[in-house]
């Protein structure tokens, strides 16, 4: 059998951090006038292996490109797929700084993505997922100060603790967002760059980038044992940690009521004592305890008038959770 030895391209390709592996196969052939096809499969048939193959290649060591590419990393390196899939510790996939990869030709570099790519801290841009407009974060650098909170907290207790935590976060901002509770995030609506009006996608980038800094301070609380605990503790407990959220996360807004977003997360991890619908005031603990023969119960609570509609009335159920 013939033993082929790849030769170096003379077209220097240098591969993004975290590029995906298959799209810089095709920067590589583009760039050297060869078919993508063509060099997919040198690189998948040659031995002894896709790594070596693409290091002789290129001419990049393989610690290099194992540092750049994961999926190289990978223990099979899967250039058969057709559908990509991320390489483990990535979500997705997006496009990088442009002011980071202006040197490569200005073409479009696609990268494995995580939650906190969302910034360039070296440019102070918004990336998001790098589908939009990259904003300049000029004239609201608190962006960029949670983004190194954001990717010291991964630091500190892991990415899939931060990445669930986020996410809950992302939902309550939103949700207090739309109802024009935090007078913060609009504001740094306003002092970021506009956004496209006809891009929806710009638009809704442009709303993530003015809540990120509300979502890595709720992500802190979330992931914060002491202030969950306190949360979840009972009404003192949650007083304390609704003061918390005020202090560090809303502003003036204190969550209140069974509609809050934050109230339903608490309510989705404990206990009766918060299955309030009242509209405001003070939460009143709820016995424990219920009456075997009461299907279901409504409890009045202090003070309030006896009407459906307007008491700070509570409900409690004999076939609650277990928990
Ligand atoms: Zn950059």
């Amino acid at each position: 059998m013939e033993l082929v030895v790849p030769q170096r391209l003379p077209l220097r390709t240098v591969p993004i951090r975290n590029e995906v592996l298959l799209l810089f196969l095709q920067r590589l052939a583009v760039g050297n006038g060869l078919p993508a096809r063509y060099l997919l499969g040198v690189v998948r048939h040659t031995p002894p292996n896709p790594v070596a193959t693409l290091a002789a290649l290129t001419g990049h060591s393989i610690d290099v490109l194992t540092r750049t590419l994961p999926e190289l990393r990978e223990a099979s390196v899967n250039l058969g797929e057709r559908k990509l899939r991320p390489p483990p510790g990535f979500t997705g996939v997006g496009q990088p700084c442009r002011l980071c990869t202006a040197r490569h030709g200005g073409r479009r570099i696609t990268v494995w993505h995580n939650d906190e790519d969302c910034v360039c801290l070296r440019h102070h841009r918004w990336i998001g997922d790098g589908s939009t407009n990259q904003m300049v974060l000029q004239k609201a650098p608190e962006i960029v100060r949670a983004n190194r909170i954001h990717r010291r907290l991964i630091v500190r207790i892991g990415a899939a603790a931060v990445r669930e935590a986020r996410a809950e976060a992302a939902g309550i901002i939103d949700r207090w967002h739309r109802r024009n509770a935090l007078p913060a995030v609009t504001a740094r609506a306003e002092r970021l760059p506009g956004a496209d009006p006809e891009s929806y996608a710009a638009i809704a980038e442009h709303q993530l980038a003015a809540q990120y800094p509300a979502v890595v301070a709720l992500t802190l609380l979330l992931t914060n044992a002491t202030w969950v605990e306190d949360a979840l503790s009972g009404p003192t407990g949650w007083n304390r940690a609704r003061d918390q959220v005020a202090r560090s996360v809303t502003g003036r807004y204190r969550p209140e009521g069974a509609h809050d977003p934050l109230i339903q997360w608490v309510n989705d991890r404990h206990p009766r004592w918060m299955e309030l619908d009242a509209p405001s005031g003070p939460i009143v603990a709820i016995p424990r305890t219920v009456p075997p023969d009461s299907e279901r119960r409504v409890l009045v609570l202090p003070g309030a008038v006896t009407h459906r509609s307007t008491a700070a009335v509570a409900t409690i159920t004999t076939s609650s959770r277990a928990d």
